[in-house]
């Protein structure tokens, strides 16, 4: 017997949280967002708003809490002290670009690994166009960015690719500065943008043309007012339980509620029809200029045919290619999905991704430059499914997961959070009330009506806690305080050299504190455990730093330690264990926090970010292929590189970076507000210019 219903909800919508935060920052007024996503990227966004001096209310709160944004007007934002970090969030990095292109200051705008290697070009293009002033501070197309904003003017942009991104960071440069705006686009893209404009008072017109859809703001407004809106639930969340439904074919008895049906983003709905998935849409009504509903899924579903996608109806489902990629597999004949070229510059290479993944658990995929072709199978589904740090990957491969027949182990879930906090708990229930329901025995009651989306209690981010994170502030003593930490090889010790001669500034070379310590301990006794040393036995050491100008020196016992000492191969063998005491960190502590003192400190070494100087300018964490620094490192030790040779000591490399990222005392790890630079196509020189261009970029905007 099948009867008790289910009605879940999903967090709100992530495209519409993101703009709705920037435009309520440009606006006059407070402007009041409720349903607001509380995800990663919004948060990010939150913060890097923050930086510019808008005071944001309730976005570190619950779901439903109500978020206040104090707009400071079109052209008021505040220099940000450090830098903009965007963490996964390449529409925060994108939109906000496009806003501060107007606003007459410069920022860096930075982000995680993964968004360091998605496209800019594509945005920086056409505001460098208007007359921002861009220039890239690592690699260039990629962040860090930095951006000097002012009067801008008017643009036609003709884009290669459908993007709302693109067109919605020239239509923020545009109100910002007052100018008009053109842009077309081969296909329509969403347009969550252009419905907000309209809440706040801005003409935007929009149609077919020659050449595709054109979107104009010919005239913006002085002034934008404050927004008073409703986020409905995010479409590309609620697609995974559609998707589950539809999967485990429990038709009738499932509804999404209050989910945004915005036509630009729905184009799943069709593909899913064709598949023999009957999704309806009920209650439609508008929040905030959006259409919004609630999707029912219909009928008993179970058994899927295969589907063609392509063309015209990407831009409208490209969030949802993962999660049609995962139904394809359980289709029955092969499904293909073409035109999709643009899933390679997402928050991973999702076609790459959706095709290793699917074949690692046994399905047959071929890749094509654009798209996949999928062959469904009924056979179990089982294998560990890598997330390459893309939350719609995770989550996908977390429904098929959720389905009978697949047991399918997932690296790292909790990316999931990005854009649906309380994802795993829901499918989690939503899978116990169904293999209650499907057993015959239906359960009313709390458990199993109506419940939430598990927003009530927004997890603390693994990474790093929002407290921690802000203000970054200049080091208390007026030396600015640039810290460096890296994994072996990446070339941290020779730019964080450079980066002091350049600037001026001192540089702390922690690593030779930790050796002091070693090779004291060791002289005082060669078969010295480190687990028993004491207080007393470093303070015995009288270890101490001598300036010689800007480079140090280690002195111990009253007398300099020459380097060939502190580099000796027992001192090497031995500082891990001792570096990873907690009695030693502590006893170097002030003495590394006293090296803060005149014009500038650059302090390399681990935990420098973090525990030493938590309020660094400007935070850098340097990586680069393995090869690479194994080919530095037989190089640097005058050594001939062969292949070989190469490959042996990349595997050392990443076994030592593998115990220094998991001991439990100052691993290595990037922290979370660490600019990444990966170096692995630059050379010193360029290395150095990189850093030294953060440096400026923040000190400059403060
Ligand atoms: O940089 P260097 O190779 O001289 O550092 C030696 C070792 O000291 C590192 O491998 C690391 O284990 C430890 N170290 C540390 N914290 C620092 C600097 C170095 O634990 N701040």
């Amino acid at each position: 017997m099948r009867s008790a219903g289910l009605s879940i909800r999903v967090p709100g919508d992530k495209s519409i949280t993101q703009r709705a935060l920037i435009l309520g920052a440009m606006a006059d007024g407070t402007s009041r967002i409720e349903g607001a996503l509380r995800g990663a990227d919004p948060l990010a966004t939150g913060r890097a708003l923050a930086r510019l001096g808008v005071e944001i209310d309730g976005l570190g709160a619950s779901e439903d809490q109500v978020v206040r944004i104090a707009g400071r007007g079109l052209r008021s934002w505040k220099s940000p002290k450090g830098i903009l970090d965007l963490e996964n969030s390449g529409t925060g990095v994108r939109l906000l670009a496009g806003a501060l292109a107007a606003q007459p200051l410069t920022a860096v705008l930075a982000g995680d690994e993964s968004l360091s290697r998605r496209p800019m070009d594509r945005i920086t293009g056409p505001l460098r166009e208007m007359g921002a002033s861009i220039r890239y501070l690592g690699r260039p197309g990629v962040v860090p960015f930095q951006i000097t904003g002012g009067d801008l003017s008017e643009i036609r942009h003709e884009g290669r690719v459908a993007s709302a991104q693109v067109k919605s960071a020239i239509l923020f440069a545009g109100v910002g500065a007052g100018v008009g705006v053109e842009v077309l686009e081969p296909r329509r893209s969403r347009d969550h943008s252009e419905r907000i404009f309209e809440g706040m008072g801005v003409d935007v017109a929009e149609g077919e043309a020659t050449g595709g859809w054109l979107v104009r703001m010919p005239e913006p407004p002085p002034r934008l007012s404050p927004l008073q809106m409703q986020v409905p639930g995010d479409f590309s969340s609620a697609a995974f339980f559609l998707a589950w439904a539809a999967l485990v074919g429990c038709g009738d008895l499932f509804t999404v509620e209050a989910v945004g049906v915005n036509p630009t983003r729905t184009g799943l709905l069709p593909a899913l029809a064709r598949m023999g998935a009957d999704i309806r849409v009920v209650g439609r009504r508008r929040t905030g200029g959006e259409a919004v509903g609630d999707l029912v899924v219909a009928g008993d579903s179970s058994v899927l045919g295969a589907v063609e996608v392509g063309g015209d109806e990407i831009p409208g489902m490209i969030d949802e290619v993962p999660i049609l990629a995962v139904l394809a597999a359980r289709a029955e004949g092969v499904s293909r999905i073409s035109g999709a070229g643009e899933l390679r510059v997402k928050e991973s290479d999702r076609l790459a991704a959706l095709a290793t993944n699917l074949r690692r658990i046994g399905v047959r995929v071929e890749e094509f430059d654009d798209g996949l072709e999928i062959e469904g199978t009924d056979a179990p589904l089982t294998g560990p499914v890598e997330t390459f740090h893309d939350h719609r990957i995770a989550m996908a491969f977390g429904v098929l997961g959720a389905t009978p027949g697949c047991d399918i182990r997932i690296d790292g879930p909790g990316v999931a959070d990005v854009s649906f906090p309380g994802f795993w708990d829901l499918l989690a229930r939503v899978r116990t009330w169904w293999e209650t329901v499907s057993d015959g025995t239906p359960r009313r009651g709390p458990g199993t009506r109506r419940p939430t989306s598990g927003m009530r209690e927004p997890r603390p981010r693994a990474r790093d806690t929002p407290d921690t994170r802000m203000p970054v502030v200049a080091a208390p003593t007026g030396c600015t305080v640039v810290a460096i930490d890296g994994s072996a090889g990446s070339g941290k010790s020779t730019t964080a050299a450079a980066v002091a001669g350049q600037l001026g500034y001192r540089h702390l070379d922690s690593g030779a504190l930790y050796r002091a310590v070693t090779l004291g301990l060791l002289d005082a006794d060669p078969g010295m455990v480190a687990g028993t040393v004491t207080p007393a036995d470093l303070e015995a050491l009288d270890i101490a730093i001598e300036w010689d100008d800007r480079a140090m020196a280690v002195r111990m016992r009253g007398a300099r330690v020459p380097e060939e000492a502190l580099r000796a191969a027992r001192v090497t063998s031995e500082v891990s264990a001792v570096s990873a005491l907690a009695v030693v960190r502590e006893h170097l502590l002030q003495l590394q926090r006293a090296a803060a003192e005149g014009p500038g400190l650059v302090a390399e070494g681990r935990d420098m970010g973090t525990v030493v100087f938590p309020d660094a300018v400007v935070k850098i964490y340097l990586d680069a292929h393995p090869r690479e620094r194994a080919r530095r490192r037989i190089l640097q030790r005058g050594e001939s590189a062969d292949a070989a040779e190469i490959e042996e000591e990349a595997r050392r490399l990443e076994g030592r970076d593998a115990r220094d990222s998991s001991r439990s005392l100052a691993p290595l790890v990037r922290a979370g507000d660490a600019v990444l630079l990966d170096t692995t196509h630059m050379d010193p020189m360029a290395q150095m210019e990189a850093v030294v261009g953060l440096v400026r970029a923040v000190e400059g905007s403060h």
